[in-house]
């Protein structure tokens, strides 16, 4: 077991993904990647043991570079 499998995280960055699939906070409540275009791009760079497992976080599925300071 490795922490690139937690599925709170994203696999790519690290940072946490914010998916509310698996915040049982917030049940029923639907994820941002429901409504938000992925980029192919960011998804081909999902290590194959994480895919359909850890969702990317709002950032790295819009290829936006983590953290950009605003
Ligand atoms: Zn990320």
């Amino acid at each position: 077991m490795s922490a690139s499998s937690d599925p709170t995280r994203c696999p790519l960055c690290g940072q946490s993904n914010q998916c509310t699939q698996t915040d049982s906070s917030r049940p029923g409540e639907e994820c941002w990647c429901f409504t938000t275009e992925i980029d192919p791009a960011a998804l081909e760079r999902v290590p194959p043991q994480d895919i359909d497992r850890a969702c990317l976080c709002p950032r790295c599925a819009q290829a936006l570079p983590p953290d950009a300071p605003s």
